[in-house]
């Protein structure tokens, strides 16, 4: 039996255009559920859409259409850029599918049979198009704290989830449990959120307010809160309660990726709900920074939203997955523009990685007929050894950590080795002076190439494919193990087929 790793990004709201920060967490949830395939994992990687609430049914409305129909048509556009970005998601669910409909009703009806869900009133401040209720005390001037525009005042009936009895299991969860959430400084936020004392949360609406949602199975005039309804989703896609084999063998999630505005919902109100059903906590909320754009923050307003598609019209999708994850470190804002993008480009990619494919298979044309030769001495291989022997490890602590940045660092200390290693070598002069050296070089070059493509795929799939292509190879790449790929293993005799520069001159 394969060990599992279950990992998932957050649902995105249906309504939203997609943008870099969605694809952001998209592509580093692709990476890492990519790294854990090639190192024998069996993987399930989740992720998908929130359909429910009030905005959909307001732009339903607007657009004269069935909320169903609205979200059926918005999915796709999640759904392309997925496949346009080579997302390798095992599941992709919607919070309007019937298997998640029923998962989340019948949790809802347990935790009421328990007690931990019961009836009050609700009063408050409720701001529509956040859908969110405020307390009196968190609201300036009866206007909402996120979004600055005028609360509506409701006194309604409501269930409740009784989120304070959970406050101190909460808590010695944390405290056993300090990697729980990540980077160390959100954990640190968390603890003391919690430390200051859970309050019980409203997880209903009236149907007569809010219509677009999951009804609550034992009351016909309630409507389960859409947050409520959307975090199940984490496991109803692996059919909890009702494939109790898929759910057992992946649950608890090893990853669950996020944005840092929606750290609270993930590490307070979703454990505490896991802890009042009895189920295990995943093991790790990992939450990253938010892009900003020339330093400035993306709004629709400011009209510097950046759209993926421009970006790999200019660059391709290899070298915005790229840039993503090497530009800035991972629990932190980055930010985007297109210069930067441009040198990272050129640097790392057109003159380093591509320009050693290119050199080492033109090299390998000009002096073996394009044939990998057969060597039994290959020059100075030691120091690639001891770089490779020590890679697995370290991008595997990287990647715990969610150190994409660094974990590509790793793998380009070795690619830059390998360029340094034709400079040192010079195999225009072995080729006049001592052909078996010249032949052990690129024997050792296209060795390395070899084991660096496999490392690449996860980060850039297509590129390391393309470089896995033009060195002949035949077996499969995904298919490959990194616990057992090392140096030598490259065949001799295997005609390698350069092709067109992987990363062009951009025009
Ligand atoms: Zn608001």
């Amino acid at each position: 039996m394969k060990p599992t790793f279950y990992i998932t990004t957050p649902i995105y709201y249906v309504n939203d255009k997609p943008h870099i920060g969605h694809s952001y967490t998209s592509i580093a949830c692709d990476v890492l559920a990519r790294f854990k395939r090639l190192t024998g994992y069996q993987v399930y990687f989740l992720t998908g859409t929130d359909e429910h609430g009030q905005k959909v049914a307001q732009a339903a409305k607007a657009q004269n259409q069935e909320p169903q129909a609205l979200v059926d048509l918005n999915v796709q556009t999640y759904q392309n850029l997925w496949t346009a970005l080579e997302i390798s998601n095992d599941d992709f669910i919607r919070t309007t599918e019937l298997r998640h409909k029923e998962v989340v009703q019948a949790m809802f009806a347990e935790l009421y049979k328990k007690g931990d869900i019961y009836p009050g009133q609700y009063e408050g401040w409720y701001c529509v198009p956040c859908e969110t209720f405020w307390l009196e005390s968190q609201s300036e001037k009866g206007l909402c704290p996120d979004c600055g525009r005028a609360l509506e005042k409701v006194s309604e009936k409501t269930y409740f989830f009784k989120m304070s009895k959970y406050e101190k299991p909460l808590l010695e969860y944390l405290e056993k449990h300090p990697d729980f959430v990540h980077p160390h400084g959100r954990y640190n936020e968390i603890m003391s959120l919690v430390k200051g004392g859970l309050k019980d949360l409203s997880v209903s609406r009236s149907k007569a307010r809010i219509s677009w949602g999951i009804p609550c199975p034992f009351d016909p005039d309630q409507v389960i809160y859409v947050w409520f309804d959307a975090l199940i989703n984490y496991v109803s896609a692996l059919g909890y309660k009702k494939h109790q084999d898929l759910f057992n063998r992946f649950w608890p999630a090893d990853v669950q990726m996020i944005g840092k505005d929606i750290l609270k919902f993930h590490a307070v109100i979703w454990p505490t709900m896991l802890l009042a059903l009895e189920v295990s906590l995943p093991q790790k909320i990992v939450a990253h920074g938010w892009w900003t754009v020339a330093g400035q923050k993306m709004s629709k307003s400011k009209g510097n939203v950046v759209d993926p598609y421009a970006i790999i019209a200019k660059v391709g999708v290899d070298a915005y997955r790229y840039f993503l994850l090497r530009e800035a470190p991972f629990g932190l804002d980055g930010d985007f523009s297109e210069a930067a993008l441009i040198v990272r480009y050129q640097a790392d990619l057109a003159n380093n990685l591509g320009n050693l494919v290119n050199r080492t298979l033109t090299m390998l044309e000009k002096y073996f007929a394009g044939v990998v030769p057969q060597v039994d001495f290959v020059p100075h291989v030691e120091k690639f050894k001891k770089l490779v022997t020590g890679l697995l490890p370290a991008i595997e602590r990287k990647l715990a950590a969610a150190a994409f940045s660094q974990a590509l660092e790793s793998i380009w200390s070795l690619i830059d080795q390998a360029n340094k290693y034709i400079e040192e070598e010079a195999p225009w002069k072995l080729a006049k002076s001592d052909p078996a050296r010249l032949a052990g070089v690129l024997y050792t070059l296209v060795d390395v190439l070899r084991v660096a493509a496999v490392y690449i795929y996860p980060f850039m799939p297509g590129s390391a494919l393309k470089i896995w292509e033009q060195l002949g190879l035949t077996e499969s790449l995904p298919a490959a193990n990194l616990n057992t790929v090392t140096l030598g293993q490259f065949p001799p005799g295997t005609k390698v087929q350069k092709g067109v520069p992987l990363f062009p001159k951009l025009v």
